[in-house]
């Protein structure tokens, strides 16, 4: 049996909490990647310089 890669922990990448991405206030695509954001609080800190969390 293949192993299956591991898949990234699903995270705020702002606050760092880690969520369910059917329970995230928003997913946002940025440059092919999904932020999930918890709360729009999370989410304006976002777009102010997603750049910054790009991986
Ligand atoms: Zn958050």
């Amino acid at each position: 049996m293949k192993k299956h890669a591991k898949k990234s922990p699903i995270q705020d990448p702002v606050c760092g909490k880690r969520i369910n991405r059917n329970k995230a206030h928003i997913v946002v695509e940025y440059k092919g990647q999904d932020f999930l954001l918890c709360c729009p609080l999370c989410q304006a800190e976002f777009e102010k310089n997603p750049e910054k969390y790009l991986r």
